[in-house]
């Protein structure tokens, strides 16, 4: 017998559904998924990170992927960019001095996406190289890797006036490169700095607290939420459970934080 959706899930795999369709995508195909893959209603306790997390389905692990796996990784990015060309499609243009497509390695099985450049990085036209940047740079290097090895990117490519929170329409706008950006890198990990990536990756809208802490599926690759860096500078005293979602990564992935030398 098919497993009968509950109404919360009915409506978010419509909104799902809807969003693909959005993208340009039509054709899903439905593959059988384990009772034990549905999402749990209780958030996991980080008590002894890192642990198990549970693996949470969000809609798309009910679809195979049909994206071809592309092997000019560079090329296919540089595609992308050459679509976005000089891009008027939203106001945003009308403030940017750059705009801040993506950096990294393209063959990363980390890509961390934030929210949208600030004046530095809209200055300098790479994503987070400001001061949230920075302690980016030092999450990535507490998980043993080092800035080059990861590929960093924004759901918005153009500094939001005031750096004020970028608009549904100008994310609807501008998310389709971003979706292709992760198509082409096909990472293993994608990690969602702040509520609009997550929002905006996850199609959902719920709290950080909700959404942070667990993993979804998105098209073949998990995604896990965790706290915008700017946040962390904001209010320091998140690092702890910020440290304890990259854990989950780094378990998963393997990954050991650098041993600390006798000089330090
Ligand atoms: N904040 C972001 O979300 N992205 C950047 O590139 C810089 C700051």
């Amino acid at each position: 017998m098919p497993r009968k959706l509950d109404p919360a899930s009915q409506k978010q795999l419509a909104a799902r559904v809807n969003y693909y369709r959005e993208l340009g995508i039509y054709d899903f195909y439905r593959r059988p998924f384990a009772e034990d893959t549905a999402a749990s209603p209780e958030p996991p306790d980080f008590a002894q990170a890192p642990r198990e997390v549970e693996y949470v389905a969000a809609g798309s692990s009910l679809f195979e992927s049909t994206l071809p796996v592309i092997q000019d990784k560079v090329a296919a990015l540089h595609a992308i960019r050459e679509d976005i060309g000089d891009c008027t499609r939203c106001r945003l243009h009308k403030g940017r001095k750059n705009i801040v497509f993506g950096v990294g390695n393209v063959d990363a099985d980390i890509m961390f996406v934030g929210e949208g450049p600030g004046a530095d990085e809209d200055e300098q036209g790479e994503p987070f190289v400001g001061r949230a940047g920075q302690l980016l740079n030092n999450m990535i290097s507490a998980m043993g890797l080092a800035r080059r090895d990861v590929y960093i990117a924004n759901v918005v490519k153009c500094r939001p006036p005031q750096n004020r929170t970028p608009e549904r329409d100008e994310c609807d706008t501008c998310s389709p490169f971003l979706m292709r950006q992760i198509e082409v890198i096909r990472p293993k990990v994608i990690v969602a700095l702040g509520a609009v990536a997550a929002k905006n990756l996850l199609a959902l809208n719920d709290s950080m607290a909700n959404l942070r802490g667990r993993w979804y599926d998105f098209k073949g690759a998990r995604l896990l939420v965790t706290y915008h860096p700017a946040y962390l500078l904001r209010d320091p005293r998140q690092k702890k459970e910020a440290w304890k979602d990259l854990q989950i990564v780094m378990k998963y992935l393997g990954l050991n934080p650098p041993r600390k030398t006798s000089q330090e």
